[in-house]
């Protein structure tokens, strides 16, 4: 936000004054901080005077200024940034200050202690506090309480810890009574206090304190935790005690500064919480960033009937649709309405309850909206009726979502097309592909019951009851649902490798809903009619009692869940692109092409697809893909009756042989091409020669021996065993200790240049044909795994002549171009002499991978996981481009080969071509396209278009 909006000139004031808890007794300022007329948020320009060089590490926000704002979400973290722009803006924060991610580091660093001049600082911004709060911290006549919450830069849903209602003591509970003369009050939050401190800081199991509550509770005879008298809840004081007496062999500390810097330190390590570093290996959050605290001052949505606490989308996170979307509960603190303990009630109905709180939540996240240019999720709490926003961040959504989202916010002008672009996790848009329900099938089936639905997708598979055998299962490659009672932040990697998440308990912003959105993992939640056992692991639907194994289906945009499989259909973009649905008939379909076309205004990168069959180059047209980056010839002779004539070829023992076989599989590989030449109208196809070892087509050596020991023992009678003897004589032959190093690519092409040959000719022939029906085509011949330029020289002599007898014979000239791929190292240290006779090259970053790490990608998914886990590599390299060491041949092509030949054409046809972050860096070394799998080929548009938008707001 420009820092100079005093400007506006018509300002509106907030409609509702905000008085600030009752233990301030200053007005804070929020009332009198404008709203300009344009709905922006107004902020006063940059106030710190603070330009020394000593290091800030705790930034104050409160009474209408903050040290920070939103640039400084590094610094900060999310969570503290936002409160400063919040702040800054006049809205109605409880003050605080924020310790900066750079302390996290510290702390670490320093053994796991918060340095001393930290420390001081972080005191000096409390007195600070106690004076905007005019309260003092561990004073009973003036009691200050205090929220100590974790936030890093990127948000981590429930993956970090947050404590409430710290510096609350025996004494300070019963003066906290005595002044609000609301004893229950202070004693739930006392309670509170102990667990979430006995939790986090003392790291004593939850179930050790809810299963104190539960006794309480029976005793009493109520069910709810808001049934709770005062008595009860000095019952459940005394029983947390004394768990904690028993688990650590001391008492609970009762002095709050001590509490605070225990509470904080906490906070600082639950970055390292086993969940937290699963989540960031999920998400590559960098670990080195570290989470910043946030210290604030409590407001209390557990005060009674006219308190409440709650949370919120300015717009639906499901499915986009615009509508105030949240949950709130009447009398509850903090975390109740995420941990699903009672089911919220939606936000609505805040309208009729407390009707001057809910105008005011919606105008104030209307104009965050507004002013963040993005869908906002909002947390708030409602004391007494008066309302405190206490957290805003960009609400995390699904593609589905994220699509609506970005062209209504451009229908309604609050964004611009460039601006929409940058809104979609362009990684994010396989989900829109995912296959749905198939609906004749589904329909077929009752349903058993419905819970929220969550997460669009469908959802079919056998039931497991724990992330651990989520896991467990899914890698014997069974297909798996997970059923919960909730999911806890703990359950991550189960819900990682489920088809979808169902749970008993929890709304729509549980946590299982929230992690599963940014899955895309279909989710339904909140079904309460089922029960779930996970200790026997059973299941129980009305009368349907399912156990580990049975199978279940559910519909993540419905709700609806049934018994059974269920075969699910492709999503409506894919039908569209397909032909079987027309364009004008699918609202997400017409939205997606909207976005689509936006970026390829915007992109610089061409976009093509790898595709070997004309089937799938239709695909990839219809995706966007102008163009083939690579069709892989071999694939063409995988098709069943095609195995056999490789194997002749294969097995010739002579080059007449050989040619014999050859010359049958011309045909099938000129319609193939031919086809593909088609579906391309015209845009360029790089076919490139048969690259694969030759052993692939053959049967296993083992097998057929096998075989012959067994055709032996029969009597050696047997027809077949001459025949077979051979064909084990040949795949001696052609065994390899290390195929993938061994004889293949154009080291084939050198040895049977008949097979390039018949290549070459089944290209042009193609071409010729198509030439002569008077369609374009631009054929581009490439060599693969070249690592020397007289290995191309070699091969492009072949290619020339065959291409120019054809012509001859064909009568027709065809314009054909003849490259290399660059996918061995020494291609792209040479990359200046191979130049010289390539037209293009095209970096083959899957074998360059390889070949620079010496991992070879059918095994390193062994060793791969626990590479990353130990932090020795942060990504997996075959998914996203290690820029450092791959990324350097790379740009070592690029500059020797345009050093050559400046117009040389460049592309890239690895897998990571559907990685945004790789395909921002194809984008900086000024390749001229990117060649995904057809399915990527949306991925690569957008985020083509981002990488453009990136670099522009970079300079
Ligand atoms: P998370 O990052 O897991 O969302 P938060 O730090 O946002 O954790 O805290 C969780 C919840 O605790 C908030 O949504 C809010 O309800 C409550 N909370 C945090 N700080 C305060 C505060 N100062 N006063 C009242 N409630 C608070
Ligand atoms: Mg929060
Ligand atoms: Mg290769």
């Amino acid at each position: 936000m420009a820092k100079k909006r005093r400007t506006a000139v018509k300002t509106k004031k907030l409609a509702v004054s905000v008085s600030p808890p009752r233990s301030s007794a200053r007005k804070r300022t929020a009332s009198r901080k404008p709203l300009s007329a344009s709905g922006r948020l107004t902020v006063s320009a940059r106030r710190t005077t603070r330009r020394t060089n000593v290091p800030q590490y705790v930034y104050f926000f409160g009474a209408g200024k903050a040290d920070g704002d939103r640039s400084m979400k590094d610094l900060l973290g999310g969570k503290g940034s936002g409160l400063a722009e919040m702040t800054d803006a006049g809205l109605p924060v409880p003050p605080g200050f924020t310790i900066t991610t750079e302390v996290c580091n510290l702390y670490y660093e320093n053994n796991c202690t918060v340095p001393g001049a930290v420390d001081d600082e972080m005191l000096k911004r409390l007195r600070q506090l106690e004076k905007a709060a005019n309260a003092s911290f561990g004073s009973v006549e003036r009691p200050l309480l205090l929220s100590v919450r974790s936030g890093s830069k990127f948000s981590m849903p429930g993956m970090m810890d947050t404590i409430l209602n710290l510096g609350l003591n025996d004494s300070m509970a019963n003066a906290l009574g005595r002044r609000t003369g609301n004893a229950r009050f202070a004693f739930d939050s006392y309670r509170r206090f102990i667990q979430m401190f006995g939790n986090v800081v003392l790291e004593i199991s939850k179930d050790a304190f809810e299963d104190e509550l539960d006794t309480v509770k029976r005793v009493h005879g109520v069910s709810l935790d808001t049934e709770l008298s005062e008595g009860a809840l000095r019952e459940v004081v005394s029983a947390y005690k004394e768990v904690i007496r028993e688990k650590t062999g001391r008492g609970f500390p009762e002095d709050p500064l001590r509490q605070l810097r225990l509470a904080r330190d906490a906070v600082f390590r639950s970055w390292n919480n086993p969940r937290a570093k699963e989540y960031r290996r999920i998400y590559n959050i960098p670990d080195h960033i570290g989470t910043a605290v946030n210290v604030q001052l409590m407001v209390f949505g557990n005060m009674g009937d006219r308190s409440a606490t709650g949370v919120g989308f300015t717009r639906n996170p499901a499915t986009g649709a615009k509508e105030f979307y949240g949950e709130f509960l009447i009398n509850a603190q903090g975390e109740d309405v995420v941990a699903g303990i009672r089911t919220p009630q939606p936000i609505r109905e805040l309208e009729q309850l407390m009707p001057a709180a809910y105008a005011l939540l919606r105008r104030i996240t209307s104009r965050l909206e507004r002013h963040y240019k993005d869908v906002q999720d909002f947390e708030f709490t409602i004391q007494d009726e008066r309302l405190f926003m206490l957290q805003t961040r960009s609400g995390k959504r699904t593609a589905h979502a994220a699509i609506r989202i970005a062209t209504d916010l451009v229908d309604e002008r609050v964004v611009t097309t460039k601006e929409a672009l940058r809104l979609i996790d362009a990684g994010s848009l396989s989900q829109l592909l995912a296959p749905i329900f198939d609906s004749k099938a589904w329909c077929k089936i009752p349903v058993v019951t419905r819970g929220l639905p969550a997460s669009p997708g469908a959802a079919s598979g056998q039931v497991v009851f724990t992330a651990e055998d989520a896991v467990r299962w899914a890698s014997e490659g069974k297909q798996v649902v997970l059923v919960r009672k909730e999911t806890v932040p703990d359950d991550i990697h189960g819900m990682y490798v489920a088809e979808g998440v169902l749970t008993a308990t929890g709304g729509m912003t549980s946590h299982a809903a929230v992690v599963g959105r940014q899955m895309g993992k279909p989710s339904v939640v909140g079904a309460t009619e089922i029960q779930v056992d996970e200790t026997t692991k059973r299941l129980k639907i009305g009368e349907h009692q399912l156990g580990e194994g049975d199978e279940l289906s559910f519909d993540g945009l419905s709700g609806e869940v049934k018994v059974g499989l269920v075969s699910s259909q492709p999503s409506e973009i894919i039908q569209v692109v397909a032909g079987n649905l027309a364009p004008e008939d699918s609202d997400i379909y017409k939205r997606f092409n909207r976005v689509m076309k936006w970026a390829d205004r915007v992109r610089r990168l061409g976009v093509r697809a790898n595709a070997d069959q004309p089937d799938q180059a239709n695909i990839a047209y219809a995706f966007g893909a102008r163009g083939i980056g690579l069709c892989r010839t071999e694939h063409m002779f995988f098709g069943e009756q095609r195995i056999p004539m490789v194997r002749r070829m294969i097995l010739a023992g002579t080059e007449e042989e050989r040619r014999k076989a050859l010359k049958e599989l011309l045909p099938l590989q000129r319609e193939d091409f031919y086809g593909v030449f088609k579906a391309m109208r015209g845009g360029p196809v790089t076919i490139r020669t048969i690259d694969p070892p030759l052993h692939e087509f053959l049967p296993k050596r083992e097998e057929l021996r096998v075989e012959i020991a067994r055709l032996e023992a029969k009597g050696s009678r047997s027809r077949k065993l001459p025949g077979k003897r051979k064909l084990l004589q040949r795949v001696e032959q052609l065994h390899e200790f290390n195929p993938m190093l061994g004889h293949r690519g154009v080291r084939l092409g050198i040895t049977y240049p008949e097979i390039t040959e018949m290549q070459s000719r089944a290209i042009i022939e193609a071409a010729a044909q198509l030439v002569k029906e008077g369609l374009p085509v631009v054929p581009e011949i490439m060599i693969p795994l070249v690592s020397d330029v007289r290995e191309l020289v070699h091969q492009k002599a072949v290619v020339d002549r065959v291409a120019k007898t054809v012509m001859i014979e064909q009568g027709v000239t065809v314009d054909y171009l003849i490259g290399t791929m660059i996918e061995v190292p020494r291609g792209a240290m040479t990359a200046n002499a191979i130049a010289e006779v390539s037209d293009f090259f095209s970096f083959g970053t899957n074998d360059l991978t390889q070949l620079a790490f010496g991992f070879s990608r059918d095994d390193a998914t062994k060793f791969l996981k626990l590479y990353q886990d130990r932090k020795i590599i942060a990504r997996d390299p075959f998914a996203s481009l290690d820029e450092i060491g791959v990324g350097a041949l790379v740009e070592m092509g690029v500059r020797l080969g345009r050093g050559v030949k400046p117009k040389l054409k460049l592309g890239v046809c690895g897998e990571h071509a559907g990685d945004p972050d790789s395909v921002r860096f194809f984008d900086k070394v000024g390749l001229d396209y990117v060649s995904a799998a057809p399915y990527q080929v949306p991925v690569a548009r957008l985020a083509a278009a981002q990488a453009v938008l990136e670099a522009e707001t970079e300079d």
